[in-house]
């Protein structure tokens, strides 16, 4: 079995100081690519230093609506150069978070349309984060049709409808572990719409451990596997099956190569 984790924080403090050591646990588990997201200007970099320490690792590189108010306009211009770093295969995550408003919407929304028109400019994908702003990133990135080379809503927590508008839109929908939580009935019943051709798997580490590893902290990446096995089961596949079809999606989707 090869998964991707292609949505991971491995910059995080407790993770980066162990880096070797996760990196040899999620190979053990079969987890062997990942996608290390950098969130601002100082992830950024150290994402695409620790993307060269490491194979099958590629680095994606945004500022996170979090981080609005802090971001300078250099930080911007910094990303559109970031761009063209040969293990930079995607812009984000960036998009609206209108839960936590750590920062104003209207810096969120000029932000995030000046990280669409980077990836636009540079061909790459993006990768979205969206809470609580469902409707208005998606016009965002309407904005953008026809402009954009791909887009994956990661984190993923719709409903059956805005599935159903996100896959029309030919967007691709990634889910972290909240998959496997009790709670989580009515996310297992739109993972089911969701082909796995457009579909991707990802911790969000150090965030998000899945059941039944829910208590141990950091998540890290070789706990991708009990997010892909309930996923493998809805779908009425396959482990196997599934992280051929899902490694594909992913090695599609970043343009990468294992
Ligand atoms: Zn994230």
């Amino acid at each position: 079995m090869e998964l991707i984790d292609t949505h991971a924080h491995l910059t995080f403090e407790e993770l980066e100081s162990q880096a070797e050591d996760v990196i040899a646990r999620s190979i053990e588990a079969g987890v062997v690519g990942w996608v290390t997201i950098g969130t601002d200007r100082e992830q950024m970099e150290r994402a695409v230093a620790l993307a060269d320490r490491f194979e099958n690792m590629w680095a994606a590189a945004g500022i996170h609506p979090h981080y609005a108010k802090d971001a300078a306009a250099g930080d911007v211009d910094y990303l559109r150069q970031l761009a063209a770093d040969r293990k930079i295969v995607a812009i984000g995550e960036c998009g609206l978070d209108f839960h936590y408003n750590f920062s104003a919407q209207d810096m969120q929304r000029e932000l995030f349309r000046a990280q669409l028109k980077i990836a636009a400019e540079a061909g790459l994908p993006v990768v979205v984060h969206t809470r609580n702003a469902f409707d208005e990133s998606m016009s965002i990135l309407d904005e953008f049709a026809g402009q954009l080379k791909d887009v994956v809503i990661h984190c993923y927590g719709g409903d059956a409808e805005q599935t159903e508008l996100v896959l029309s839109r030919g967007y691709h929908i990634s889910f972290t572990g909240i998959i496997t939580f009790k709670k989580s009935d009515e996310l297992r019943e739109v993972a089911k719409l969701v082909p796995l051709d457009r579909m991707m798997v990802e911790t969000d580490c150090p965030y998000i451990s899945p059941t039944p590893v829910r208590n141990q902290r950091p998540c890290e990446p070789a706990m991708l596997v009990h997010t892909a096995k309930t996923l493998a089961e809805l779908k009425g596949v396959s482990l196997d099956e599934f992280s051929q079809e899902v490694t594909a999606t992913s090695q599609r989707f970043f343009n990468i190569q294992l």
